[in-house]
């Protein structure tokens, strides 16, 4: 992608069609700009204008801000959501009004002091309030770039984050960088959108690896995800002769605490002998069912569920408070875990089980 090329074409379409009436674009000092930088994480220009507009009229300057109370601050964010950006934007309205003799530094280096602003944020608040030169990679940058060179990595891996800044400061005009930002974010923002983007109308089409590839959705990749470690076990769906099944409840802490499940015993065991010993009963025929696999957050569990009957009477348990005969109907489902009332779905109607 050729430089100049890339930014001049992005800067003649900003003039035919890029965002230049936005409330925070009138006036554009350090504070308006970096009041909506904080409100446009996370949210849409539309949502933000109304309450960018209530803000700064309640709070006009630095000063006003930062002699406010949290309160007051939350109550006109109140509906914008995330609020600890606000009480960010207050805490270094402070320290700013503190250290900087009111106003808002005009470095890179000291506004990324400041609580709730990064390099970005940084960068896009000088940028647009002063033309100084810095590189922004907000999430709508960075998508942009993705798809500019086909970047076959996820963009969050520091290595891949530290090959797109360097891209993003390769790519910047040598002048009018106050609309070349505000070009690029609305670019990422209104056509090099995350799903379905308007190529055909793109200004930087030509340039595109992922365009070329008649492909765009398919970057930034995502992120990889981490291969969940396995655990096994053995779930003993125990009948008695009244066709009701054995359910113990779990201790209180770990996967289904206090939940009703069947006995487990480790896979590979020998299911009709360690019944007897666990529990004295003989065991009759012995059935083993097709596995099922569980997913947790932090690993998943393959269940061999294994129906093993009873012979003879068995009506009394061991731990009434922790045992119980589970009568088939009706079904009770309260206190279940999923993968427990699956294979009680199985046992009752085999079909509607799976
Ligand atoms: S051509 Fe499509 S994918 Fe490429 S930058 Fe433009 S809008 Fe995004």
């Amino acid at each position: 992608m050729n430089k100049s090329d890339f930014s001049q074409r992005l800067l003649t379409w900003f003039d035919a069609y890029g965002r230049k009436d936005l409330p925070w674009q009138q006036n554009p000092t350090l504070y308006r700009v970096w009041v909506s930088e904080i409100m446009l994480q996370q949210t849409q220009v539309a949502t933000v204008i109304p309450y960018y507009q209530r803000f700064i009229e309640r709070f006009p300057s630095l000063p006003a801000l930062a002699h406010a109370s949290v309160d007051e601050i939350l109550g006109l964010w109140a509906g914008l959501g995330y609020y600890a950006r606000a009480r960010r934007l207050h805490q270094a309205a402070r320290i700013a009004w503190e250290t900087h003799g009111g106003e808002l530094p005009a470095t890179l280096e000291a506004l990324m002091e400041l609580p709730g602003i990064g390099r970005s944020t940084g960068g896009a608040i000088l940028a647009l309030a002063l033309g100084q030169r810095y590189p922004i990679l907000d999430g709508n940058v960075k998508r942009v770039l993705t798809r500019q060179e086909a970047i076959e990595h996820w963009p969050g891996q520091p290595k891949v984050e530290k090959q797109l800044w360097q891209r993003a400061a390769t790519l910047l005009p040598r002048t009018r960088l106050a609309d070349y930002t505000q070009a690029i974010m609305d670019l990422g923002a209104t056509v090099c959108t995350r799903h379905r983007p308007h190529c055909p109308s793109c200004p930087v089409k030509k340039t595109c690896q992922a365009h070329l590839q008649e492909n765009p959705e398919a970057y930034p990749r995502s992120r990889p995800r981490k291969r969940l470690p396995l655990r096994a076990t053995c779930m003993l769906i125990l009948l008695n002769d009244q066709g009701e099944v054995l359910l113990e409840r779990r201790p209180p802490v770990g996967i289904w605490g206090g939940l009703w499940s069947f006995p487990e015993c480790p896979p590979q065991t020998e299911a009709a002998l360690w019944c007897q010993e666990q529990f004295g009963w003989p065991i009759g025929e012995v059935q083993h069912w097709p596995p099922l696999r569980h997913h947790f957050t932090h690993f998943t569990l393959d269940i061999q569920p294994v129906i093993a009957r009873i012979r003879g009477e068995a009506r009394q348990v061991m731990e009434p408070n922790s045992q119980v005969w589970y009568k088939m109907e009706p079904m009770y489902k309260r206190g279940l875990p999923a993968p427990t009332l699956r294979l009680l779905k199985r046992l009752r109607e085999p079909s509607k089980g799976e």
